[in-house]
């Protein structure tokens, strides 16, 4: 492959190199003159735009109504609830000036919109019939991340959705933070084929004012976590700020119960870092922009034909209902069109060549093993094409699921915890007792966290229920009684 156009480094060796020579040669992303800001190309684009779509169709299925907030907000409102000032104070980006004159208040460009939605439905809602109340939105927020910043994983900037849903009940909000924990799931594991770890984030690490966060846990080929969503019990705290009150049915005022939840264009970081080999992106079928790539092959006295053979190919394709790029670019070689998709990631290839036209034939590889099959029956590969694809996703999800699972280790002292993290990659899954500064001594020396405190112990890692037992045993690290099954890694 050519230097300038395939990837120059191993994805083992140096994956933060590789990630970086992905994102700008497959046409992802590019750097922007604000560090910490990037370009999201076309191509990147398309990718978000497949995971909003997929997600946006699942919540407005379930009650979901979009709406659109202001992208400023004052300092004042963002005061009214203390643990959110405190909590996003440090990455707050500022407006102070309007023109020439300054502001008589500093406006917030916001970090996350509850103290903006809040008021919102503090007018909306009036009595018990307005409840629930479940509005969601599409933007871009600033978090003014003092460290490294990379494209899609940690940016200052960037996109994604924010529901924010009022209730009567207590109930009703821990089944609607459950309900978005699970969709998150079904656009990460389903739609993106990786598989998760549900669960809770330690008391200390939740979402500043809330009663609990959820959080789904994707684990990278380098033995990160990465944190691929989170949906957020609120409890009474900001309807209490916001007077976010009702009437119920006794006419008794009483305070809402909200929740708000949350996925990013960091999807797209875990999506390129998951999948991603030594020649470039793979794609999973279900979000790939281009699900099939057709590539003539061809002689100066044979090009007529050929091109026609490889349109009927692609119009056969695209008749099945499958997305489909006609490589037709006369410029190029075979060779580099394969090289240019395979760094794109794109599924499945198929060649067409003379011996191909006479016998009514293709040829077909696979992106994600490479495998190649010669002169399939053309009939026969367009009847099977989709099965193919499903196939594709499948054995993708399931590569991952078996790294998943022989990546979670279990160890029974901090000793053994800090061995284990020095010496694997994955989770290290241990008793805690559920104090911070058991997880501060392991933090110290390996730069591991708890990142989940998973819902089941001993599940599936697919399964949503959350768990109440009370487990026996005591706290790997300070030995006092351990309350909760914890998983320690290093994250991004
Ligand atoms: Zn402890």
């Amino acid at each position: 492959m050519s230097q300038e156009l395939g990837i120059t480094v191993d994805k083992h060796q140096d994956t933060s190199e590789w990630y970086t020579q992905v994102v700008k040669k497959a046409g992802l992303a590019d750097y922007a003159p604000v560090k910490g800001c990037m370009i999201i190309k076309p191509y990147g684009m398309k990718l978000w735009e497949s995971i909003k779509e997929n997600f946006n169709d699942k919540i407005t299925d379930t009650g979901v109504e979009n709406a659109y907030f202001p992208l400023f907000i004052p300092e004042s409102y963002l005061e009214k609830e203390e643990d959110i000032v405190e909590g996003f104070d440090p990455e707050v980006a500022w407006v102070t000036h309007g023109g020439n004159e300054e502001l008589e208040e500093r406006l917030a460009v916001r970090p996350t919109s509850e103290s903006i939605i809040a008021p919102y439905m503090s007018d909306e809602v009036r009595s018990h019939r307005d409840l629930p109340l479940r509005l969601n939105q599409w933007a871009n927020v600033v978090r003014w991340e003092p460290t490294d910043t990379r494209p899609f994983l940690r940016t200052r900037e960037f996109l994604w959705q924010e529901g924010h849903t009022a209730h009567a009940t207590e109930e009703s909000a821990d089944e609607e933070t459950m309900l978005r924990l699970e969709q998150y799931q079904e656009v990460i594991e389903d739609h993106l084929a990786i598989p998760s770890i549900l669960g809770y984030k330690p008391e200390h690490d939740k979402f500043p004012g809330a009663k609990y966060t959820t959080t789904i846990e994707t684990l990278m080929p380098d033995g990160k976590s990465i944190q691929s969503g989170t949906s957020h019990q609120l409890g009474q705290h900001f309807a209490e700020a916001f007077d976010i009150t009702f009437e119920d049915e006794d006419s008794e005022t009483q305070t809402a119960w909200t929740t708000s939840w949350g996925l990013s264009t960091r999807t797209i970081g875990a999506l390129i870092m998951a999948h991603g080999d030594d020649d470039g992106l793979r794609l999973p079928p279900s979000v790939a922009p281009h699900q099939v790539v057709v590539v003539p092959i061809f002689q100066e006295d044979n090009q007529e034909e050929v091109m026609d053979y490889a349109e009927e190919v692609a119009e056969d394709l695209e008749d099945e209902g499958l997305r489909v790029e006609f490589d037709h670019r006369e410029h190029r070689t075979p060779g580099y069109k394969f090289n240019e998709w395979e760094l794109k990631g794109v599924p499945l290839r198929v060649e067409v060549g003379p011996n191909e036209m006479e016998d009514d034939a293709v040829t077909t590889v696979r992106r994600d093993t490479g495998d190649k099959e010669m002169g399939i029956d053309k009939e026969e590969f367009i009847e099977s094409a989709e099965s193919t694809l499903e196939d594709i996703q499948a054995s993708m999800y399931s590569e991952l699921e078996d790294y998943l699972h022989e990546n979670i280790r279990e160890a029974e002292s901090k000793n053994e915890i800090l061995a284990t993290i020095g010496k694997s990659r994955g989770y290290v899954k241990t008793r805690w007792c559920g104090k911070e500064s058991c997880e501060e001594e392991v933090k110290e020396e390996v730069s591991a966290e708890i990142v989940v405190l998973p819902f089941q112990e001993d599940s599936e890692p697919a399964t949503i229920q959350a768990s109440e037992e009370e487990i026996s045993g005591e706290c790997a690290v300070c030995g006092e009684n351990a309350e909760r099954w914890a998983y320690f890694a290093k994250n991004y």
